[in-house]
Parts: structure tokens; sequence; C-alpha cells
């Protein structure tokens, strides 16, 4: 696909060096102020949230309740970042020593850059944007080349904020764009989503260059389903999660693990509930799953599940050569379900991003967590059950950053950082909340005394 107005190495140094020109005078201006375009903002995104739904569904081909949806996280990241001027408040100790105080403060980074995914273009960028202004730094956003418009029509909305010109900036492009940030000596920290093998690339390079930077990357999230658990609930839930986005979220469901010794109710109720799943196009309100994003995404995922199915594998359903009615050329795969998987094989490690789900059937829920942790990915892990007992020992034990107890897509809300462990993520500080005020801040600490007839004054 030829990129959507790329921009070439002299477009991101122009880019960058704007921001960085504007930053200086916006690190000026009291957080309280700052956080006014923000507010503007929100009225914004809510006054054209079906709007920017529309260009999401249109480009991105996820439902239109999906896209209502991924709007809504992105407001509530704005809300969020309008608390600044608590979040950023300083810690002081008076008299740390006879006389002296010490304070810590904290400052902007600079330019801040944000490199996203396709498969979430208006929310993405808002686990980041939001804060990294509030707390005093200019942002340039590089979209994904596969989704460009959702972008730009969120810039139309920023520049009607009232932020400094310059402040924020777009640059489309792919892998160039993407190193000539990661080189640019003039921006100080870089925010990465996409695929691990690319996050990898983004750390390494980005740091040796000096930068800070949090990269998530892709993931393979295991949900295990005890015998004790509300099946009729666990098989709606679960289903939503494998299938909703067509399987292209980073926190989907992908392997599916029954415990017990009788699991057929729950996989019953699992096919049943994948079945009902009408695939079509996103615009149309009764439909539940829209395409995969391009033609090689749905060659890749069909060429997945048959590697599965060499593997051992049997489908229960298969979603391959869909075919739907007046969009015969779209890039559909079906709810697809193999069972049997190979614990050895390649299916049950890979990300499909797709709507495919592995069942999988262990003995006990000590198995279950081995099973969990024994994954290279660490963004999610979910739990059904009854047991409190069991839902502790799981959120305790299961190596991932992400846990759901009875929930099959555990989403941080904006408070939280959107946490991601293993080769799921590659920093420090995530997205969201309290770490990206951390992100975008660096902390300065203010040792001060005075001479002794001062501040014994009075
Ligand atoms: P991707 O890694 O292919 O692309 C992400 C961004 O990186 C895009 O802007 C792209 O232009 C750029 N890019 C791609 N190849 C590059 C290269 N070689 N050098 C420099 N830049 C490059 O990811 P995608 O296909 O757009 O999105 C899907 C992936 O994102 C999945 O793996 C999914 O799990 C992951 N994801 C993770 C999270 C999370 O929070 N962990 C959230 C959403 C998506």
């Amino acid at each position: 696909m030829v990129p959507f107005g790329a921009a070439t190495n002299q477009d991101v140094d122009t880019a960058v060096k704007t921001a960085s020109a504007a930053q200086k005078e916006w690190a000026r201006v009291p957080v309280v102020e700052r956080v006014q375009p923000l507010f503007k903002l929100k009225q914004l995104l809510e006054d054209n949230r079906e709007e920017i739904a529309r260009i999401i569904t249109t480009e991105c081909g996820k439902t239109l309740v999906e896209a209502r949806g991924e709007m809504q996280r992105a407001i509530e990241n704005v809300e969020v970042a309008c608390g600044a001027p608590m979040l950023m408040q300083s810690e002081f100790n008076e008299d740390i020593a006879r006389g002296i105080d010490e304070f810590m403060i904290r400052q902007p980074v600079g330019v801040c850059s944000c490199i996203a995914p396709f498969n979430f273009p208006g929310m993405i960028v808002f686990w980041f944007l939001p804060y990294a202004i509030a707390c005093g730094n200019a942002f340039v956003v590089k979209p994904s080349e596969k989704v460009p418009i959702t972008m730009m029509k969120i810039f139309e909305l920023l520049d009607q904020t009232g932020l400094p010109d310059g402040l924020v900036s777009l640059v489309h492009g792919g892998k160039e764009s993407v190193d000539g940030l990661l080189d640019h000596s003039d921006v100080k920290s870089v925010s990465f989503v996409g695929c691990s093998t690319v996050a990898r690339y983004i750390y390494s390079r980005a740091t040796a260059n000096g930068k800070r930077v949090q990269a998530q990357g892709g993931a393979k999230n295991p949900v295990i389903v005890l015998p004790d658990a509300d099946l009729e609930m666990a098989a709606k839930i679960i289903s939503d999660s494998v299938y909703g986005c067509a399987g292209q979220r980073c926190l989907a469901a992908s392997n599916i693990v029954t415990v017990g010794d009788d699991s057929g109710n729950i996989r019953d109720a699992i096919i049943a509930s994948a079945e009902s799943k009408a695939t079509g196009n996103g615009l149309d309100e009764a439909i539940d799953m829209g395409p995969v994003i391009n033609p090689e995404s749905k060659q890749r995922v069909e060429t997945l599940i048959a590697q599965g199915i060499e593997e051992g594998a049997t489908a229960v359903l298969d979603g391959r050569n869909a075919s739907i009615e007046g969009h015969e050329q779209g890039n559909f795969v079906k709810p697809t379900i193999l069972e049997n998987v190979s614990l050895e094989g390649e299916l049950v490690k890979t990300e499909i991003f797709g709507p495919v789900m592995s069942l999988i059937h262990l003995k006990a829920i000590e198995d279950a967590i081995e099973f969990v942790n024994r994954g290279k990915y660490g963004n999610m892990a979910c739990l059904f059950t009854n047991s409190g007992a069991n839902a502790r020992a799981f959120r305790n034990q299961a190596d991932a950053g992400n846990i759901g107890i009875n929930i099959g897509v555990a989403a941080p809300m904006a408070q939280f950082p959107f946490s991601g462990w293993k080769e799921s993520f590659f920093g420090d500080l995530h997205g969201q909340g309290k770490h990206a005020i951390e992100f975008f801040t660096q902390t300065k600490v203010v040792v001060e005394r005075w001479p002794k007839e001062w501040s014994r004054k009075f």
C-alpha cells in the first residue's frame, strides 16, 4: 500500500523543530491554564463522536458500537489528564535537615512522540497525548499508514482548542517517518504501540539515542474457565472477547482453557455464541463483527488456521473463505474455533490478530496457570470462576500485566496504567493515568538552605 502522504525526513524535521519552538513557551504556561484546551477538546470529541466513529468504522472495519466505545475511552483519558494540576503536584519536606528544605518538582520533557497501530485509530493516541500536553510538552503523532484519516479529523478538532500553533503535529508514513522521529535529537520521548517485533526495535533504537521509551507490543491472551464458573455468562463474554474487532485487539482472548472433568457444557455454549455472530459491514448496526484490516491480514489469518489444522487441531467452526453478500471482495474471516490444538505447536503461541479461538482442555488450575506463564507475552490473562480463593491465587500468580476475573477484555480505565509484561511491553512506565504523568515529566529535586537568621526570624 502506498503510504498516505508519507512525510519526508524534511517534513519530520520541520514538525519536530516547530514543536520544539512552541514547547518552550508552553512549558511556562501554568498547568491550570494548560488544561483549558483539554476541557475544550473533551467537548469537541463528544460533539463529533459519531462522525469520528463512522470514520473509524469506514477505514478500519470495526463495528460502529466498537468505534463509539473506542472514542469513549479516548474521552476518558482527556478527562483524567485534566486533573494534571493535582497529578503533577510536588513533594516537599520542610527541615529535611536543620534549616534545609528539600522538594521535588515535575518539569516537562520537551518534544514527545507517538507511533500508533491500526487497530484503534482514535483511542490509542489518547493514552499519551492529553497527558503530554497537560504536563507542558509538545507532541508529534505518527498514526498507522493503514488508518490515517481518523487522526486527521482529530487534528481538525485539536486546531479548535486554542493550543499554540505547532505544539501538536501529525506526520504520516511508515518506517522512514518513524526512524526520522527515533533519530531526531529534539525528540525526547517515544510512546509506541504495535507488534512486539517493532516494539523491541523502537525500544532499542530510541533508547540508544537517549530517549525515554514506552513500547507496548503484541499479545496472545489466555482465558481460563473453571468448572464452578457461571458458564452461560462466561461463554458470551469469551466469545465477545475473541471476536470483538474481528480479533484485532491486543486484549482479545485467544487461547481458551477449560479445566476439570466435564467441559462439554462450556464448549457447547461457546460454539453457540460464536455461531450467533453476524459478520459484515461494520456500518450496519445489526452486524457483530467486521472484516480484518486488509487482504494480507486475511491471508495471514487463514494460513495460521491451516497451520493449526496441520498441527493436529480440528476446526469446529472454520471461518475461512467467507463470502459476505454485497462485499464479496471484503477481507472477511468468520468466527473460527479450533480444538485439540497442539500445546507444542505454533498456533498456540503465535498472535493471530483475527477471529480465531483455540480451545484447550487441562486437568487442574495449577496446569492452567503454568500454561499462562509459559507464554512469551504477558498482556492479559483472565479467569472465570465463582471461587474467591482461586481468583486470588490466579491474580497473584499469573504473569500478565492486565488480569480479568470474570472479565473477557481486562482493559484498564484511564485512571490506571495500561499494563503489559514480558514481550508485550518494553520500558518502565505505561500509558494512561499517573504512569503517563510520570513518563511525560522529569523530576527535579531541590535542596535549599537559607541563612539561619532568616529561617529563624519569626
Ligand atoms: P505494527 O507494529 O505493524 O505497526 C505499528 C506502527 O509501527 C505503525 O505506525 C507502523 O507504521 C510502524 N511500523 C511498522 N513497521 C515498522 C518498522 N519496521 N519500523 C518502524 N516502524 C514501523 O502494528 P499494527 O499491525 O499496526 O498493530 C497490531 C499490533 O499492535 C498487534 O501486535 C497488537 O497486539 C499490537 N497492539 C498492542 C497494544 C498494547 O497495548 N499492547 C494495543 C494495540 C495493538
